[in-house]
């Protein structure tokens, strides 16, 4: 229970950064005075002492969840996520909701409908999106993990731009049951933290199989806590992503050190060609938009949340809800989407995008016929600030390095390492082998 109130006064103190949507007292406090209980009679699960964050849009029974939207106000779930469940069920305490961008859309946290989430290290500037609160929450020690969820670098981007630890499991290794889907194909939940044991810790404990998400994976993690160490490893990078001119240099500088530093340690590093990165972001707003429009067509004004007062009959309550409800990206991504699926079109951008989804994923599993880590930057650049970025492509393009690891869903982990010489964190990417979570910890463990 201490502990609780030690992080609802940090919350408190930070209200400004406005990475809390809401913060759960009541059901936080009764849940910490149960583990309370527990631990006086040496019952207590794993978690017991964790307080965790959620992001706005993994379902908590009893619990408002919006997304960030405006289409969901006034919506509470009738049950909760099976990652939430399970973390319960080890006696983690659930503190809060965070904001994110409006359905997880966006990349800098400018989408929500309650506002934007500022970037605890410099309030100027934006603290990655679209698990912004998540990330903030995490860095500015108002809870001890935070999750969030990724669907193009929704948990590697903000973790890069706040110096967090965050963790996209391979695609299957997390039940998606109770997240609200974005894109299907591409959502994973994973963790935000400040080290790599708490990162573990909460990813073993909400992986496995679960009936009520068909695409989950009962493949075992395979390790626990005590993170192996690591051997002799074969590491590749993508040599293009080097030459990228949308690299800040020291970006690059850093990568460069990496190299070095791998190299120097005993493991084999060595450049691969990879000539689809001008490819990973059409690719990917194709198919995620196809996917996001056909997941929000539920939004109807009638099952969930918002209803437009001003609606005459069903037509009516259709539009208007949606028109009044949903925010302007998500619309702009609903109607790209559906232009994409619509007959004429189908063949020429859904169907073709999903062949070179495969294309990308062929030769992704190429490179770990041969190696067993890749490394690339999280994100180009540090983060930058708020409004200085205005036209949607160029939003689009910071996702450049993240998306890959969804369009082909191999696991993926950003570290921070190292400091621009804007005094902004950078951030490393390490990528493996499907299910090979296992040697992402051990190389982070062995650089962090
Ligand atoms: N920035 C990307 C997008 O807007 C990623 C979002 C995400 O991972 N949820 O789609």
């Amino acid at each position: 229970e201490s502990i609780v109130h030690s992080y609802l006064e940090q919350i408190e103190k930070h209200k400004d950064l406005n990475a809390f949507l809401e913060v759960f007292t009541e059901s936080a406090l009764d849940q910490a005075r149960l583990v309370d209980q527990k631990i006086t009679s040496g019952k207590a699960g794993r978690l017991a002492g964790m307080v965790i964050g959620l992001k706005d849009n993994i379902c908590y029974k009893g619990h408002a969840v919006s997304a960030s939207s405006k289409i969901l106000g006034g919506f509470e779930s009738l049950y909760s996520a099976t990652v939430v469940e399970r973390l319960l069920a080890e006696d983690a305490v659930i503190i809060g909701r965070l904001n994110c961008d409006e359905f997880a859309m966006g990349s800098s946290n400018e989408n929500s409908a309650y506002g934007p989430v500022k970037n605890n290290l410099r309030p100027t500037h934006v603290p990655g999106g679209s698990s912004g609160g998540s990330a903030v929450s995490v860095s500015a020690g108002m809870c001890t993990v935070a999750l969030g969820s990724d669907t193009g670098g929704s948990i590697r981007q903000p973790a890069s731009f706040t110096g967090t630890i965050g963790f996209k499991p391979t695609y299957g290794r997390v039940s998606r049951y109770g997240l609200i889907a974005y894109a299907s194909s591409f959502d994973q939940i994973g963790p935000f933290a400040n080290n790599l044991e708490d990162t573990v810790l909460v990813l073993e404990i909400m992986a496995g199989k679960d009936p009520h998400d068909a695409t989950s994976s009962s493949k075992p993690l395979g390790f626990s806590t005590e993170i192996p160490a690591i051997g002799k490893k074969k590491i590749a990078y993508l040599s293009e992503a080097l030459e990228n001119e949308n690299v800040d240099p020291e970006v690059r500088a850093m990568m460069e050190k990496t190299i070095a530093d791998l190299r120097a340690q005993g493991h084999t590093v060595e450049g691969v060609s990879f000539p689809y990165l001008d490819y990973l972001v059409p690719t990917y707003y194709v198919l995620t938009t196809a996917e996001a429009s056909s997941n929000l067509s539920r939004f109807d004004g009638v099952h969930y949340g918002y209803q437009s007062p001003n609606a005459k009959g069903v037509e009516q309550t259709y539009t208007l809800s949606r028109s009044e409800g949903f925010g302007t990206e998500v619309k702009r991504r609903i109607m790209a989407g559906t232009f994409v699926l619509s007959h004429g079109f189908y063949d020429a951008y859904y169907t073709k995008g999903m062949k070179v989804r495969r294309v990308l994923k062929n030769k992704t599993n190429e490179i770990f016929t041969q190696y067993d880590l890749l490394i690339l930057p999280t994100t180009p650049s540090t983060a930058f600030e708020f409004g200085s970025i205005n036209d949607p492509i160029q939003m689009y393009l910071q996702d450049i390095f993240t998306v890959h690891a969804n369009l082909t869903g191999n696991p993926a982990i950003a570290i921070p390492h190292g400091m621009h010489s804007n005094g902004l964190p950078l951030s490393l990417q390490i990528m493996a082998d499907d299910f090979n979570e296992e040697a992402i910890f051990s190389l982070a463990n062995q650089i962090m």
